[in-house]
């Protein structure tokens, strides 16, 4: 398979070429050039294949033959060996809920995506794209250098990703801004990284005083510097990068899969799917699965008060606001998501000249506005609902109180947009599915004061000691914590920006 940037540019790259760039050169994401297409008898032979075959399956389709079956198994075996439920993504129906009557809400099912090793999605695509590039890089004999910008659930899972893969080709650095992540996320990954007195540093953290997105910028620059990049072999994994949607793809195979074998339904019944969305990365996988055949009827982004892409899809306002808020939902504090631009590639029928004109438009304004033609064509395949923290906290206390769950402050978000868009009468004039599956992305392990917030200290306490926590979590919270780096503020953001784009280089010219 060849692949491309959604904005015209680099034709027939390889799918090493797209997964080592991030970005691609023009700027746009990368794409498949044709994106396969399968029959309902082709899915109903993948309803068979446990989670891993399923992934192995997939990615053989865009990964060809750049790795050799055994290599490329190998890759994926490796990937959920440290997950901690057996069938690695559970597909459960939400207590109380398994019934469909005609003229009724839909049943909802809740994907757990959360039993990776660092207990939220992130796992699904960290784990397979970073060994795909170790194994990569083993095979050209090149090093990769993972510069990684957090708000706090991808460092974590990067990290851990790149300590399992066990590569001597692989390093990484994360930057997290400061006392802006739970301390069960910033001891994820203080208890991770390399021992101090190692030769090779191949794990660093460091925080940096600033704002979410306050060090995008400098790695950003870091990563145009192309003599720099070249050199360090950096690379970019946050879901901008193809192998996060394409290795995501497989979690909405798998929840379809499992809905239908649980609604004894035939293969082909319309399955809604409801997401608590950030950057899009997991959304856009969705959207890729859906043109690949896969019989997803709608797709619901829920979002916080950070809601660019429910204003899109609602009234085709793809505008960045002027501020972050904060919420209790902080994985999802985005202002402009960057993989709405796949999303707009598979809505105009794959049309990189109209992509690039709208995304020039954004990126040179800030804002864009599409045409009602458009924003019907967005709403025949997506719904959106804006939750804000009152509304995540209300579905996080109805999970609990009606169908005893107890969900993370995400999956609450996707659960407070599935209710809504779902709930009688509101809809009539949209056929139900047969059932909705909302995506679980995260434990609620990871984030105790939003939980706490939302259903109470009592309650928080009460999972917080009985056998629903993970082990592994409590490990976490009471390892030895390795010392962190720490970009300091310096006058003017534009100050600080230089500065720190100063430290990071030093920083791995020293460790090279
Ligand atoms: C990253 C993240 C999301 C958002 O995923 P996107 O692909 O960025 O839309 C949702 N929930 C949790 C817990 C996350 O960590």
């Amino acid at each position: 398979m060849k692949f491309c940037s959604t904005r015209g540019g680099s034709a027939g790259s390889t799918f090493e070429e797209a997964v080592s760039r991030g970005y691609a050169p023009d700027g746009g994401l990368y794409v498949p050039e044709q994106l396969p297409r399968l029959s309902l008898a082709e899915l109903s032979l993948w309803q068979q294949l446990d989670f891993p075959s399923l992934q192995e399956e997939i990615l053989k389709l865009f990964v060809g033959d750049e790795l050799s079956a055994a290599e490329l198994s190998e890759v994926v075996r490796g990937s959920y060996s440290c997950f901690s439920a057996p069938e690695i993504v559970p597909v459960v129906p939400l207590p109380g809920m398994t019934e469909s009557t005609p003229g009724q809400d839909p049943p909802i099912f809740i994907a757990e995506l959360f039993h990776g090793p660092t207990f939220c999605f992130k796992d699904l695509g960290l784990q397979p794209l970073v060994r795909l590039l170790a194994r990569l890089a083993e095979n050209r004999g090149s090093k990769r250098t993972f510069l990684v910008s957090t708000t706090g659930d991808t460092g974590p899972a990067a990290m851990r990703a790149v300590a399992d893969a066990g590569s001597s080709r692989l390093r990484i650095v994360v930057f997290f801004p400061e006392g802006q992540i739970s301390e069960l996320q910033r001891r994820q990954m203080t208890t991770t990284m390399s021992a101090p007195d190692a030769k090779v540093q191949t794990a660093r953290v460091a925080s940096f005083e600033g704002g979410g997105d306050d060090m995008d910028l400098p790695l950003k620059r870091l990563g145009v510097d192309s003599d720099f990049a070249e050199r360090h072999g950096l690379c970019g994994i946050n879901s901008y990068n193809l192998g996060r949607p394409v290795c995501q793809m497989a979690h909405y195979f798998w929840s379809y899969f499992r809905a239908v074998d649980k609604l004894g339904a035939e293969m082909g019944t319309p399955i809604d799917i409801a997401v608590p969305s950030g950057a899009l990365g997991n959304l856009a996988a969705g959207f890729m699965a859906r043109q690949m055949g896969l019989p997803l009827r709608r797709l619901v982004a829920g979002v916080n008060s950070n809601d660019i892409t429910h204003r899109t899809i609602e009234s085709g306002e793809f505008h960045r606001s002027e501020h972050m808020e904060k919420t209790l939902s902080d994985a999802i504090n985005i202002q402009v998501p960057y993989n709405m631009e796949r999303v707009f590639y598979y809505l105009t029928d794959e049309d990189p000249a109209l992509v690039k004109s709208w995304m020039t438009e954004m990126d040179t304004s800030g804002k864009l506005t599409l045409a009602p033609e458009w924003i019907e064509r967005l709403q025949a395949i997506f719904g959106s609902c804006r939750v804000d923290d009152d509304a995540m906290c209300s579905a996080m206390r109805r999970a609990l109180d009606e169908h005893g769950y107890l969900s993370d402050p995400h999956t609450a978000v996707g659960l407070a947009a599935a209710w809504a868009v779902y709930c009688s009468g509101k809809n009539a004039e949209l056929s139900a599915p047969a059932a909705v599956v909302v995506l679980a992305t995260a434990s609620p392990c990871k984030f105790q004061a939003s939980v706490t917030e939302a259903v109470g200290a009592t309650r928080w306490a009460a999972y917080q000691a009985g056998p629903g926590f993970p082990q592994a979590a409590r490990a976490a919270m009471a390892a030895q914590e390795q010392p962190l780096g720490r970009l300091i503020a310096q006058g003017s953001l534009q100050e600080s920006h230089r500065a720190w784009e100063t430290e990071v280089r030093l920083m791995l010219e020293n460790a090279a």
